[in-house]
C-alpha cells in the first residue's frame, strides 16, 4: 500500500493548501486502505467526508507534499476518532464496584476477566472477586475458576442448575461478604447476536448494576463488528470497549467501526493469550497500524518538527531573488539534515526516493555533518558569503581552525560546488526532496 501511495504522492506536489482536487488521489487510497482493514464501509464513508472537510484548506507545510499532509490529517482524524485521551476504568464508588463483560461467543470474555483481574491486582491494588454467569457451555464456568487461581483472585461458585441473574445476585453477596473491591461478571455469548442472550445479559445487568459494563470484541472480526457493536450497543448502556486479539494479523479496522457505532472508548487491548496480555488502548498506534504508513508518518513528523520553517521560506525567497546559494545558507541545510537523522536516515523513509548510490551513504551522516558544520564555522563571515576569496592560506587557517586537515576543507568546498549549482538548477521550484536527491 505504501507503495499506492508514493505513487500518488508523486503526482500531487507541493501547492500551498490541500484543495479537493489536489487531495482527490491520496483520499482514494486511504479509502482503499481503510476498507482493507476491515473497516466497515459505511463508517470509511463518513470518515472520509470527516477528512475532507477538514483538510481543503489546509496548509502545506513547504517541504510535503499535499499527500503527505493530508495524510498527516487522516491520522490525526483516525486518532481523534477513536479517542485520544487514555480512559481508565472508573472505579469511583461503592464496593463491591462491578464490572461487567459482554460480547459474542470466542471474543475473549472469560480471557479478559482473568486478565482485568491481575491488572486491577496488581496495578491498582485491588481485591478482586470473579464470578462466571455461563451456564451454557459446560466448561466454561471451570474455564474462570481455574484462572482465577492462576491469578490468585477469588471466585464464586454457584450450586449447579442456578439461572445465570440468581448467579450474579449470590456473587454481589459473596463479594460483599468477602470485602471485594471489584467484582467482575464474566457472561455466556453466543456465535451470533440472539434475543434470548440480550435478554439474559439484560437481566444480569440489572441485577449487578455495573459502573463499568464493557463490550468484548474481537479485532479480527473486521465487517461483523458492526454488527455486534450495534446490538450490544442497543441492549446494554456500554461504558467502554475491550479490543482482544490485537497481537493478529488483523490491521485493526474493527476498532474505528466499533468506536464509531458505540461511541464508547475503547479502554484495554488484548495482546495476547496470557493473563498479563493486557494493554491500554493506544490511538496511535492502531491508527498508523490501520492507516499502514507508519513510515511515512514518521518522515512527515521530522519534517514538520525539525524543518525551521523560517529558514526554508527564507531561502526559498532568496533563491527566487536570484542571490547566491552561500555557504551559510549550505550550513543551514547540513544543519536541518543533521537534525533528522542524516540523509540516508531520511532517504529510506521517503516514500519512491530510493536508495543513497554506493559510497554517498555515508557523506552526509551525523559525524561528518558535523565536521561539515565545524568548517564552516571557523570561517569568516566575508569567506562565508563570497567562498571564492579562500584560498590556500585561508584553507590552512581554517583547517587549523576546525581540526581538519587541508584536503577536508577542499572537499568541503566541493560539496558547496556542486550543492550550489544543483540549487541553481532546481530555481524556483524548492522542495526537500529533490534538494536532497540533487545533493547526492
Ligand atoms: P469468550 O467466549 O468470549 O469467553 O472467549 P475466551 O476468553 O474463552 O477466548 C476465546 C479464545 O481466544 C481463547 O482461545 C483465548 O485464549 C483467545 N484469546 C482471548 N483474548 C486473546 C487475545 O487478546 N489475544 C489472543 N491471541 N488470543 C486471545
Ligand atoms: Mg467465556
Amino acid at each position: 500500500l505504501s507503495e499506492r501511495i508514493g505513487h500518488s504522492l508523486d503526482r500531487v506536489k507541493g501547492r500551498g493548501r490541500l484543495t479537493e482536487d489536489n487531495i482527490k488521489d491520496t483520499l482514494r487510497e486511504v479509502r482503499m486502505a481503510l476498507l482493507e482493514a476491515d473497516v466497515a464501509l459505511p463508517v470509511v464513508k463518513e470518515f472520509i467526508e470527516q477528512v475532507r472537510e477538514r483538510a481543503v484548506g489546509q496548509e502545506v507545510l513547504k517541504s510535503l507534499t499535499p499527500g503527505q499532509a493530508l495524510v498527516k490529517v487522516v491520522h490525526e482524524e483516525l486518532i481523534r476518532v477513536m479517542g485520544s485521551e487514555r480512559e481508565a476504568l472508573n472505579l469511583r464508588g461503592r464496593p463491591p464496584v462491578v464490572i461487567l463483560l459482554a460480547g459474542l461467543q470466542g471474543a475473549g470474555k472469560t480471557t479478559t476477566t482473568a486478565k482485568l483481574a491481575r491488572y486491577l491486582q496488581e496495578t491498582e491494588k485491588k481485591k478482586v472477586a470473579l464470578v462466571s454467569t455461563d451456564v451454557r457451555r459446560p466448561a466454561a464456568i471451570e474455564q474462570l475458576e481455574t484462572l482465577a487461581g492462576e491469578v490468585g483472585s477469588s471466585f464464586y461458585r454457584a450450586a449447579e442448575g442456578t439461572a445465570p441473574k440468581q448467579i450474579a445476585d449470590q456473587a454481589m453477596e459473596y463479594a460483599r461478604r468477602q470485602h471485594a473491591d471489584v467484582l467482575i461478571v464474566d457472561t455466556a455469548g453466543r456465535l451470533h447476536v440472539d434475543e434470548d442472550l440480550m435478554q439474559e445479559v439484560r437481566d444480569i445487568h440489572a441485577a449487578v448494576e455495573p459502573l463499568e459494563t464493557l463490550f468484548v470484541v474481537d479485532a479480527m472480526t473486521g465487517q461483523d463488528a458492526v454488527r455486534s457493536a450495534e446490538a450490544f450497543g442497543q441492549a446494554l448502556p456500554l461504558t467502554g470497549v475491550v479490543l482482544t486479539k490485537a497481537d493478529g494479523d488483523a490491521r485493526g479496522g474493527a476498532a474505528l467501526s466499533v468506536r464509531h457505532v458505540t461511541g464508547k472508548p475503547i479502554k484495554f487491548m488484548g495482546m495476547g493469550e496470557k493473563s498479563d496480555a493486557l494493554e491500554a488502548f493506544h490511538p496511535d498506534r492502531v491508527a498508523s497500524r490501520i492507516l499502514d504508513m507508519g513510515d511515512m508518518l514518521s518522515l512527515v513528523d521530522e519534517v514538520e518538527r525539525k524543518v525551521d520553517r523560517d529558514k526554508a521560506e527564507k531561502l526559498g525567497r532568496k533563491l527566487k531573488k536570484g542571490r547566491g546559494f552561500n555557504l551559510a545558507d549550505f550550513r543551514d541545510q547540513l544543519e536541518q539534515m543533521q537534525s533528522m537523522g542524516g540523509v540516508s536516515a531520511l532517504m529510506e523513509k521517503m516514500p519512491g526516493a530510493g536508495k543513497l548510490p554506493p559510497g554517498m551513504a555515508n557523506q552526509f551522516d551525523d559525524g561528518v555533518i558535523r565536521r561539515q558544520v565545524a568548517i564552516i564555522n571557523a570561517m569568516t563571515k566575508q569567506e562565508r558569503r563570497k567562498p571564492a576569496v579562500i584560498n590556500g592560506s585561508r584553507k590552512r587557517r581554517i583547517a587549523q581552525g576546525s581540526g581538519v586537515q587541508v584536503q577536508d576543507v577542499n572537499k568541503l568546498l566541493k560539496q558547496f560546488t556542486q550543492a550550489q549549482k544543483m540549487m541553481r538548477k532546481m530555481g524556483k521550484k524548492g522542495g526537500m526532496k529533490k534538494m536532497m536527491r540533487g545533493m547526492q
